[in-house]
């Protein structure tokens, strides 16, 4: 997209923010940020301001690397998944050497996927850090399970759906089946569930949800690398979804979201629709009829 002055609007000179939407990255501080899903448009102004300044910076996996073009160029950047299958540093190890660059009065910047609250274990990391006296500051990211949908056309609530929704973890901290979920709870109570890091345990969470009377024609869908190039979308339902999910090779990282909601697909997949996909149903819940509004 051009302008009239012929410019590509995004290389255009911004007018800089006013100072006080800037923090400035004090040496000696930690500043946790949380990535994004994936597409570098995603992560905040907070975030570019962080990554402008920081001295230091350790990225999580899942983290868009190109996000790091933004820098400073003197930045040391350092990787704090896994690599070569190494097992991961534990997350001691790594609270304690953001304590420690910090304490060497670095400007420490800690990036995470998505949001660093959650699933993210920052909860755990920025406490560790304030146990060791060390100053912080914590900048959200867009979570996978709200903007991960969106990018797969589907809305998180609707009105016609769900006044609430569950947000889950498909494994625990040993990588076993989450113990501490309610499943007739959350079957019962929940009208839209989002899950996390569930396609391991997939088979194990659908019947879980089948046996807690879940409807098995429920809609499914199973977005990975969502927001990224590579995104993929599986609509399936719940007692289809363990066998779609192999046939279809869809892996991780993935979002389920099982729920009505996720039939809004087949009329706001609207990254679809700019590739030349057709609107599948303008009401793919029967409420509304097409001039209707309110
Ligand atoms: N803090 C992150 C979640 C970390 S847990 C957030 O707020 O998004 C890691 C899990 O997040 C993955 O196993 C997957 O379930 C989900 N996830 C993260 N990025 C994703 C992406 N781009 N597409 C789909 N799922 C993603």
């Amino acid at each position: 997209m051009r302008n009239k002055n012929n410019q590509n609007p995004s290389q255009m000179e911004m007018p800089p923010l006013n100072d006080r939407s800037w923090p400035v990255f004090e040496p000696g501080w930690v500043w946790m940020v949380g990535g994004g899903p994936g597409d570098p448009g995603l992560v905040t102004l907070h975030a570019l301001n962080a990554l402008r300044q920081a001295d230091v910076i350790i990225y999580d996996a899942l983290v868009n690397q190109a996000i790091l073009d933004w820098a400073n160029p003197a930045a040391i950047i350092e990787y704090a998944g896994k690599r070569g299958g190494k097992p991961s540093p534990q997350q001691r190890d790594i609270s304690l050497k953001l304590a420690e660059l910090a304490r060497n009065g670095k400007r420490v910047l800690r990036l995470k996927g998505g949001d660093p609250f959650v699933f993210g274990r920052g909860g755990e990391e920025a406490q560790t850090l304030v146990q060791a006296g060390i100053k912080l500051r914590i900048i959200p990211g867009i979570s996978a399970g709200i903007g991960g949908l969106t990018y797969a056309g589907i809305p998180v609530t609707h009105r016609d759906v769900n006044q609430s929704v569950t947000f889950l973890s498909g494994h625990d901290r040993t990588g076993a089946m989450p113990s501490a979920i309610d499943w007739q709870a959350v079957s019962r109570g929940s009208q839209v569930i989002v899950m996390y890091m569930a396609i391991k345990h997939m088979p194990d969470i659908c019947r879980k949800l089948l046996d807690a009377g879940r409807d098995p024609n429920e809609p499914v869908a199973v977005v990975s690398n969502a927001t990224n190039p590579d995104m993929k979308v599986l609509e399936t339902t719940l007692s289809t979804a363990m066998q779609d999910i192999q046939d279809s090779g869809i892996g991780a990282p993935a979002i389920v979201c099982v729920g009505r909601v996720t039939l809004m697909r087949q009329c706001l997949d609207w990254l679809g629709q700019m590739d030349g996909v057709p609107v599948r149903d303008l009401d793919p819940l029967n409420v509304r009829s097409v001039s209707e509004t309110g």
